[in-house]
């Protein structure tokens, strides 16, 4: 077991929350100073960070939403003095204007620090060779793992997203142990590798880091099996840091929250309410340690719960489950609540099924049409199509023992359906 922070990856929980007390009051006073949370905080009677006198009074405080980071561009949440700045990020954007976060020298070394004790985690080292496939730029995931994997003394390949010709070029001339990439892109990758006659023992590739959209145990399964290397789920949000906000170790079994920089909370989304531990709900933090853009109680809108127990790994940081979806991704079919992590499950499941699927819901008179287009491996595409009839019998009875609706099955052949350079878009909700 490695760790880069030992200390503080093992921190006893006592220790931890008054460490976290003492940086909530340090976040209070820094929003303090931003014209957002001025007024705000006033009104609800905290004028200094000494105004809280215990973790549970932070439930005094509003919730943070997008809509409001948005509302305060472009430096309504600016705590620092403009040329303490460093550098931005924004965010991919994938439900509006993309919201921007500041961050100064300091902040860039703690986000660094976030993610170097992650790599760590998964049994990163110096020995490795990481080819990076997250996009640089304003996006998070390229430059917050570089950073990282640098300070852990790996050889980077800043590779960046698409190109997958390209990408795979370099795999075989640079011998990359370790990949950072959405699943969705690995799956997309091996389909390449296939088609240039490839296979994963000619590569050097040991284990992957993904994270940065939704997917399901069985989709970790299968890059698994596909490639014969360990896959990691990596959960961040530009609006804390990006990568680095949870990390599986090499347990494999929820992903460490870094409780020191994150608080964290869960609600009823509907309610707001904090829920008891290990309860699903929306997942709502706090950045106990940026310096430049502080946030108080963020509404992430990920939808997880905390897992009950500690981790065989040593690390005391509670774990998430794995990511449902997101509040605002649930779909409501003919009355039925569907998230789209529901039906991955069930044709990820399925050993038929290719690498990518689509889900379309359109209306069809009074009632919904969910359409589930989905590709089904080589061997079975040429099969007869008395054989794929019976195979779409078979997803249909499945979805609709899971999800209670009865989709129309549509089998495309493998790699025709399109892919995407960063996150995977696969639900068209027509109506
Ligand atoms: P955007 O909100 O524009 O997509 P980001 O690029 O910051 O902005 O993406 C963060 C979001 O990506 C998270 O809030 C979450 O919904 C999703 N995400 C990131 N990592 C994971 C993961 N490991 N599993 C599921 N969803 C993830
Ligand atoms: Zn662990």
């Amino acid at each position: 077991m490695s760790f880069y922070h030992g200390a503080l990856e093992t921190i006893s929980r006592e220790d931890l929350e008054s460490l976290q007390l003492e940086r909530l009051k340090e976040l209070v006073d820094r929003a303090l100073k931003t014209d957002f949370y001025k007024e705000k905080l006033k009104q609800k009677g905290i004028n200094s960070g000494s105004d809280i006198k215990s973790l549970k009074d932070i439930e005094k405080i509003s919730f943070t939403s997008k809509n409001d980071l948005r509302e305060a561009f472009p430096y309504g949440l600016l705590a620092v003095d403009k040329k303490d700045v460093c550098r931005l990020h924004a965010s991919s954007g994938t439900t509006g204007i993309p919201t921007v976060i500041y961050h100064t020298k300091e902040d860039i070394n703690t986000w660094t620090g976030l993610l170097s004790r992650s790599l760590a985690a998964t049994g990163c080292s110096s020995d490795d060779v990481i080819q990076n496939m997250m996009t640089y730029g304003l996006f998070t995931g390229g430059l917050g793992v570089h950073y990282a994997a640098e300070e852990l003394g790996m050889m980077v390949i800043p590779a960046s997203s698409g190109n997958t010709k390209k990408q795979i070029t370099m795999l075989k001339d640079f011998g990359a142990t370790v990949v950072h990439a959405t699943p969705s892109y690995l799956l997309h990758l091996y389909v390449k590798l296939e088609e240039a006659g490839i296979k994963p023992s000619d590569l050097k590739l040991k284990k992957a880091l993904v994270g940065a959209e939704p997917h399901s145990e069985d989709v970790r399964l299968k890059i698994q099996e596909l490639y014969g290397m360990d896959v990691y789920n990596s959960y961040g949000l530009s609006e804390m840091n990006g990568p680095g906000v949870a990390f599986e170790c090499e347990e494999k079994n929820g992903m460490h929250l870094w409780e020191d920089s994150f608080l964290l909370e869960i609600i009823d989304p509907e309610t707001g309410e904090v829920l008891p531990e290990g309860e699903e709900g929306e997942l709502v933090l706090s950045t106990l340690t940026r310096q430049a853009t502080p946030l108080l109680r963020y509404r992430t809108r990920d939808l997880t719960r905390i897992i009950p127990g500690s981790c065989s790994c040593g690390r005391t940081h509670r774990r998430l489950a794995r990511i449902k979806g997101r509040s605002d991704d649930m779909l409501i079919i003919n009355g039925v609540n569907v998230f789209p992590s529901q039906i991955e499950e069930v044709i990820m499941s399925l050993k038929e099924m290719g690498n990518n699927y689509q889900i379309i819901v359109q209306k069809a008179g009074a009632l919904d049409k969910l359409i589930v287009k989905t590709e089904v491996t080589a061997e079975v595409f040429t099969d007869d199509t008395r054989d794929l009839e019976k195979l779409k019998k078979k997803i249909v009875e499945n979805l609709s023992a899971s999800i209670f609706i009865k989709p129309v099955i549509e089998l495309h052949e493998s790699g025709s359906l399109p892919v995407y350079e960063g996150k995977a878009v696969r639900v068209f909700d027509e109506r």
